[in-house]
């Protein structure tokens, strides 16, 4: 859902590296390769990054149709 604020395993911040990582993977790198160049070894903290899925825009757009739908309808949006 969020990015990943710290490691659940070990604490460490990991916040601060969301954007480059999501940035520099969207643009074709391996993420591999950017984990490495982000200072990101521990195999904890990769997982963090690795497996993080944000779908906040996805679930607004639902809200925004709902939102809609109630309107059309003469509900309470
Ligand atoms: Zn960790």
């Amino acid at each position: 859902m969020m990015p990943p604020i710290r490691c659940f395993t070990c604490g460490a911040p990991l916040g601060h590296l969301w954007e480059e990582y999501k940035r520099r993977v969207m643009n074709g790198e391996p993420p591999e390769k950017v984990l490495d160049d982000l200072g990101v070894t521990r195999y904890c903290c990769r997982r963090m990054l690795l497996t993080s899925i944000t779908y906040i825009e996805e679930i607004a757009l639902y809200h925004t149709l709902k939102a809609k739908r109630l309107r059309a309808s003469g509900g309470v949006p």
